[in-house]
């Protein structure tokens, strides 16, 4: 039998650039059938059978696609202590006193800390966390997700497992003493040693995209994906609880095994699919580890750190480019981003055709934006690092600034571009995003908003590259992106027309309903559909 479900009496965004809008929507067998008029729409409707859902003059739009984001992290995220925005160690103590007694898992993990905002002017140590949790081990990862700090018990058995405790990815103090400060690959080392189960990790991902639907995304793309996590996906989506589109980028230890099976990118179904791997080639900006050309100007005795080396990541794109699997390599430093384009340079035929994707470009020259246009690499942008990295003109210097997040430099220059929160690094509320690559922190009195107003983008702009752009560096504008005939249905009812409202309100646009594949994923209590 076929589904039909018309959507009538609405204002949608059938598309973004150009604007179109259309009053009403035929959804039929998950695909829209026709867009146009309410009375026509009713009509089919009635015709097939179906369904006549009248939104009484809400706004309708294309879900939105996150292209780089962390499903397993956020669900683990969305179970562990929130630490954003805490405005001192004390603070922590106290939040982390209180989570120890309500959690049950054996580690403890909390998330989201930035040592920039602590009262106390100086970094959380082991010893703090020791004074309310003594006796189970506690991680406690920075905002960035690149640093992390452990407390002794943590240490004891990070130690215990062979891990060595060694410089620079393990800080000591002025005495030589491990301090619980964690970085980069010991962060790395010190994650594989919490295991999750089976059932764990489905629990988290599952909540991972309730979550995410409620907020309007219909399509993540899970830019570093382990084994266990694509076959936490695969076993949701065999039991019809894979609500979401996944679009996944495979961890790059993972290669050898793609290409044994000789997947290639686009392998798997509408719902789920693998894209290719990802690569990390530098660290974070907030923890000195992005990789810069020339040294961080509130350290001068650090350029950041390469993660791999030249010779190991031009082998890796070669290799992947050639099992036809596309790439998103994570550049933050314009230094790394520098290794990734030589890596490209490489590969160049594969580099367009498979879309071979940079992630985050935070700190960009205008020649490497011309360079990225040239050969046709994608770029996955997050503006909202824009507000969360207010401290960032410190970091590179004024000369720089003009380097920072040049969003609009880069879409101007014709380089494919997506948007993404990287969550739970960022909120992955997409309309906080969008509040951030409108205003740019000006309404935060962010410093860098000051030497790059020319950067701001316009709504409808936005909006574009965060549902048709995501999707093209996803390779799946053919099948979502805009409310075209033919796509599927996947598309969010919101509260307020966003290029209608005050720049201001952008964030507090609320999602009133989640559609994806034409089945309700999420509706409010305000717009009851059942
Ligand atoms: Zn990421």
């Amino acid at each position: 039998m076929v589904r039909v479900t018309s959507l009538i009496n609405c204002k949608a965004y059938i598309k973004f650039k150009p604007v179109r809008t259309a009053s009403a929507i035929t959804v039929i067998d998950g695909r829209i059938h026709y867009v146009g008029d309410s009375e026509k729409a009713t009509r089919i409707a009635k015709l097939l059978g179906g369904e006549v859902v009248d939104l009484g003059g809400s706004v309708v739009m294309p879900g939105f696609i996150d292209a780089h984001m962390h499903l397993d992290s956020l669900g683990i995220n969305l179970n562990s202590l929130d630490l954003r925005g805490t405005k001192s160690i004390a603070e922590i103590k106290e939040k982390l006193k209180e989570f120890s007694v309500r959690t049950t898992t054996k580690w403890i993990r909390g998330r989201g800390w930035d040592q920039e905002l602590f009262a106390e002017g100086r970094w959380i140590n082991r010893w703090d966390i020791d004074e309310v949790v003594p006796d189970r081990p506690v991680l406690l990862v920075r905002v960035c997700g690149h640093v992390g700090v452990l407390n002794s018990k943590a240490l004891e058995l990070v130690k215990k497992a062979g891990v060595q405790l060694k410089q620079p990815y393990f800080d000591v103090d002025g005495e030589g003493e491990l301090t619980g400060i964690v970085r980069e690959s010991g962060l790395g080392e010190v994650l594989k040693l919490i295991k999750y189960g089976e059932e764990e990790l489905l629990k988290y991902t599952e909540d991972a995209v309730v979550h995410a639907l409620k907020h309007g995304v219909t399509t993540v793309g899970l830019t570093g994906c382990s084994h266990e996590v694509l076959s936490a996906l695969q076993i949701l989506n065999s039991l019809s609880k894979l609500k979401i589109r996944a679009r996944a980028y495979l961890n790059h230890e993972l290669l050898p095994y793609l290409r044994k099976l000789g997947i290639r990118c686009g392998f798997g179904s509408s719902r789920l699919k693998v894209m290719g791997i990802k690569v990390f080639a530098d660290g974070s900006l907030g923890a000195r580890t992005a990789l810069l050309s020339r040294p961080y100007a509130d350290d001068p005795s650090t350029k950041g750190v390469a993660v791999i080396s030249k010779e190991e990541l031009a082998r890796i794109v070669k290799e992947a480019s050639e099992a036809g699997l596309q790439l998103a390599v994570h550049a933050i430093g314009d230094e790394a981003l520098d290794m990734v384009l030589r890596a490209y340079g490489e590969v160049l035929s594969h580099v367009r055709a498979l879309r071979h994707r940079v992630e985050h470009t935070s700190v960009i020259r205008p020649e490497q934006i011309k360079k990225l246009s040239e050969i046709g690499a994608a770029v996955a942008l997050q503006p909202h690092f824009v507000i969360t990295d207010w401290w960032v003109i410190e970091r590179v210097g004024a000369e720089r600034a003009a380097w920072v997040y040049p969003f609009k430099s880069i879409i101007n220059s014709g380089v494919m571009v997506g948007f993404s929160t990287d969550a739970p690094v960022e909120p992955i509320n997409p309309w906080e995003t969008v509040y951030a690559a409108a205003t740019r922190g000006a309404y935060e009195g962010v410093n860098l908003y000051e030497y790059s107003r020319d950067e701001v983008l316009d709504v409808a702009d936005i909006l574009h590259y965060y549902t048709y752009g995501s999707a093209q560096l996803l390779h799946s504008e053919d099948e979502v992106g805009t409310l075209e005939a033919g796509k599927y249905a996947d598309l969010i009812v919101v509260d307020e027309d966003p290029l209608e409202v005050d720049l201001k309100e952008l964030k507090s646009i609320k999602v009133l309903a989640t559609m994806v594949g034409g089945e309700f994923t999420y509706s409010s209590r305000e717009l009851s559909i059942n």
